[in-house]
């Protein structure tokens, strides 16, 4: 019996609820986690909650590996707890819904990004930007306050109880194989280039040439933008052109930077290392605006000085994380009508080529986004 089972026992006596009973509504679900930081993957049987009135349960057909998956792995972001099962990009079919789900049946397809679950009350959720509240319940790794305060477990699994309003449809006709990388990489590229009114004609730059950047580009293209991509090698200059890019930087490569200072309305960094900000920060027109969503590591973040703040002044920088949900069934919506799709390389359901997918996306090989075909789970 794993300790899970021991929990689920152990709370249905104090309950009063025969084992059996609760045992039967906890869900329970299988996947891959890492035991200890930067550990390997291994496979990892759990429950998940039952499936409350508003809930639905999705059978996770994919999963995509987003780079946040591996800093979280790998304690990048502060100290994290183990097992882990990461994966914030889902998508699956609906196999058991709540007696209060309107918007879903069994049987349709869904989609789950970063986030489970908000509180529904404050102005960001009110707003529809449900990433911003505060108590925001992450997919996984996030202590569910709604939930009795449990850890949230990911994708790289085989089933997920999510609140109905937390899972977004996914539309008739879609590449599903191809769909579950913009719960993520798609909504958090879309969502800063809305945000900023990007519009047709515009000079755009895409910092960070990945998973993010080569969505980030399908969008600005389709916008109408000109778009210049910014990397950290010659490999990938074929990739950013067949894109739709009109050039690309390979940022070492000090004179492809030519010509190009004062020249962006809007630049968005996907970078996640260490990297100086205000070399972007000088090559935004007047009035120029620049979105960071690339998180590096706690120990290298990248700083910015006030000094280059002022005198490259009347320039904003945000910051931008994700998207909200109504934002998110817009994105997919738009991205499925556009034909706007990652480029994905699918891997098997299994620890070991997990493994090796994670070594490819540090070593710069991954193009430009794995998704885990977890259909094939043993
Ligand atoms: P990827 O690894 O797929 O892509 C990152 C790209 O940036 C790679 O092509 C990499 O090149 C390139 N790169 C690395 N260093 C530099 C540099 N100094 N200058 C230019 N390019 C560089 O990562 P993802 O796209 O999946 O994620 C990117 C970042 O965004 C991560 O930090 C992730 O955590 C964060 N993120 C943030 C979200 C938010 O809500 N704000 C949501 C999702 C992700 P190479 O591989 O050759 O080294
Ligand atoms: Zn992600």
């Amino acid at each position: 019996m794993n300790i899970n089972i021991l929990m689920v026992v152990a709370c249905a006596l104090l309950s009063g609820v025969s084992a059996d009973e609760n045992r039967q509504e906890r869900v329970p679900a299988k996947g891959f986690a890492v035991y200890e930081e930067k550990g390997s993957f291994q496979p990892f049987e759990f429950t998940r909650r039952a499936v409350g009135d508003g809930d639905v349960q999705i059978e996770i057909l994919y999963a995509g590996i987003c780079h946040s998956d591996l800093h979280h792995v790998r304690s990048e972001w502060g100290k994290e707890e183990y097992p882990m099962v990461p994966g914030h990009e889902i998508v699956g079919r609906v196999v058991g819904v709540g007696k209060d789900v309107t918007s879903f049946k069994v049987g349709d397809m869904a989609g789950v990004g970063c986030m489970v679950d908000s509180c529904s009350e404050c102005p960001a959720c009110v707003a529809h930007k449900e990433q911003y509240c505060k108590d925001v319940v992450l997919t996984y790794h996030s202590h569910d306050r709604f939930h009795g305060n449990e850890l949230t477990q990911g994708g790289y699994s085989d089933r997920i109880v999510v609140a109905e309003k937390f899972a977004v449809k996914i539309p008739q006709g879609a590449h599903l194989e191809k769909v579950a990388p913009l719960l993520c990489a798609g909504i958090t590229t879309y969502s800063p280039l809305r945000y900023a009114g990007v519009k047709k004609g515009d000079k755009v730059g895409v910092a960070g040439f990945g998973g993010l950047g080569h969505m980030a580009v399908q969008y600005a293209v389709a916008l109408g933008a000109e778009v210049t991509v910014f990397d950290v090698s010659e490999e990938k200059r074929g990739a950013a052109s067949e894109l739709g890019a009109v050039r690309y930087v390979n940022v070492n490569k000090p004179s492809d930077f030519q010509g190009l200072d004062g020249s962006f309305d809007f630049i968005i960094s996907t970078i996640p290392s260490g990297y100086d900000p205000a070399m972007y920060l000088k090559m935004l027109k007047m009035d120029g605006q620049m979105a960071i969503v690339g998180l590096p590591a706690f120990d290298k973040m990248p700083t910015i000085s006030l000094a280059s703040l002022i005198f490259q002044g009347n320039r904003k920088v945000f910051g931008s994380q994700i998207g909200g949900i109504r934002e998110t069934q817009e994105m997919l919506d738009y991205s499925v009508e556009n034909g706007i799709y990652p480029w994905v390389e699918m891997i098997e359901a299994d620890a070991a080529a997990i493994d090796e997918a994670y070594r490819k996306v540090l070593d710069g090989a991954v193009k430009f986004r794995y998704v885990i075909d977890m259909k094939t789970m043993k």
